[in-house]
């Protein structure tokens, strides 16, 4: 997608570490205008699938999850939880993932009331680096017994496992902009 690509460029930062900074719009600032022309563009690549739910984790998919929706006829969005509180009662499917930029480990959490056997499900998520939060997602699924239709990542950094991994498991992975490499001291970013 030309329009989240150049938004990279422009406002993007590449940091140490293989992390790719873009709170100005997806991370932190949210540019609704952009996530909704996204979720059009995720609509076009899904098209022909059913899509019952969509399902994300928190806290930067919500977003750009709730916006997507909107384009496969308002389908609730669940997003996965990395606490638990008082809040989340019921019986709960439960994993555990590690995460890329916060270097520890969370569980991801979503109550079972909320995803049920036999669902059409859409995994979003704004970065796929690993994929262990996408993989903790599909726990969640392959648990639930719900039918994973797609994964729609905005912002692939294709010079790590992740997609690779997940398209070779045979999931239909449709990245809005893959970056094929990044230097964070030339400030330079690739796509493919
Ligand atoms: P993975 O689980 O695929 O290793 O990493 C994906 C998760 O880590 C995403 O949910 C995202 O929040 C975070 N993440 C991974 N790489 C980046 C990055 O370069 N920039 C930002 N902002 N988040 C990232």
């Amino acid at each position: 997608m030309k329009e989240l690509e150049d938004r990279i460029r422009r406002d993007g930062t590449v940091k140490p570490g293989n992390v790719l900074k873009v709170d100005a719009f997806l991370n932190h600032q949210c540019d609704v205008a952009l996530f909704d022309r996204m979720g059009a563009e995720w609509a076009e690549l899904f098209a022909g699938r059913q899509v019952d739910k969509i399902l994300t984790i928190e806290a930067s998919g919500i977003g750009i999850a709730c916006c997507a929706a909107r384009h496969f006829g308002n389908a609730p969005v669940v997003f996965a939880k990395k606490t638990r509180s008082i809040n989340l009662d019921g019986e709960q499917y439960v994993t555990r993932i590690y995460s890329f930029t916060k270097q520890r480990e969370f569980p991801v959490i979503v109550a079972k009331r909320f995803l049920s056997a036999g669902e059409h499900v859409l995994l979003i998520d704004d970065f796929l680096a690993n994929g262990k939060a996408m993989h903790g997602l599909i726990e969640i699924c392959d648990k639930a017994g719900a039918v994973i239709e797609g994964i729609g990542i905005a912002v692939e950094k294709g010079f790590q496992c992740g997609g690779k991994e997940l398209r070779e498991a045979g999931y239909d992975v449709e990245s809005l902009a893959i970056v094929n490499s990044m230097d964070a001291s030339a400030g330079t970013i690739e796509f493919a």
